[in-house]
């Protein structure tokens, strides 16, 4: 049988602890709801962590059995212990784990090093249909996708979002409050792939709509590492002449 994708869901999980708007939307919260469908998944194997765990849940020993971080944050991204995101950095660009930053995860201590600016956006609550295009059919995080994917309430995210231009950019949301936003963002940094992908605001419902479930599903496989050969770095000899 082929080697299982090792995925760790952490969120932050105060929201859905001390919110009540939260607490009902995700009742098992964020972490639990995704490690539910991905569990349907039989090539996945699936853990949780939250801030609150011990080690806030982040640890060499647990991650470097990790190939596939996914990630959700918003207000307690300062707790969060320069050790551990040295970890998962390191994680991602010396051996390759993939990473997958949801939602307000965009201002994480971890997503702002790898992007290296201030991934500032505009935002509002005003509970406003989105409508994410996606503008890459071919690339393998669309695979079953629909050309759209509509949320009838969400949290407004806005242009500018200060991130650097992706390497590949998947969807464009647009707003009926007039806005867009670049919603799926593929980037390399060494050895790692991410994507950051843009729904989920803790008391709206995208992580149970099925083409949400399915673009995690899709980003899992995609971002899990490669097994491509180790790069040989540094002073090095010429080949043989023949
Ligand atoms: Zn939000």
């Amino acid at each position: 049988m082929a080697k299982k994708i090792k995925v760790l869901v952490w969120n932050e999980f105060r929201h859905e602890k001390y919110e009540e708007s939260a607490k009902n939307m995700y009742p098992k919260g964020i972490h639990g709801t995704i490690r539910d469908f991905l569990s349907n998944e039989t090539d996945f194997e699936v853990r949780t962590a939250t801030l609150d765990d011990p080690q806030q849940g982040i640890s060499e020993e647990l991650l470097k059995d990790i190939d596939v971080l996914i990630y959700w944050g918003h207000n307690y991204h300062d707790e969060v212990r320069d050790e551990a995101v040295e970890i998962i950095s390191k994680r991602i660009i010396h051996d390759g784990m993939g990473f997958i930053p949801l939602h307000s995860s965009h201002e994480s201590k971890i997503f702002r090093k790898l992007m290296g600016t201030t991934c500032l956006l505009k935002w509002r609550e005003a509970n406003e249909k989105e409508r994410l295009w996606l503008i890459e059919p071919g690339h393998p995080i669309a695979n079953g996708i629909p050309e759209y994917i509509e949320i009838e309430h969400e949290e407004t995210y806005g242009e500018r979002f200060d991130i650097p231009t992706p390497d590949t950019l998947l969807f464009i949301s647009w707003f009926d409050g007039g806005e867009v936003f670049r919603s799926g963002c593929c980037y390399i940094r060494g050895m790692g792939k991410i994507f950051y992908f843009r729904p989920g605001h803790e008391i709206c419902g995208a992580y149970y709509i099925p083409e949400i479930q399915q673009v995690i599903k899709n980003a899992v496989r995609w971002a899990a590492p490669s097994n491509g050969p180790i790069p040989i770095l540094g002073k090095a000899r010429p080949f043989p002449r023949t």
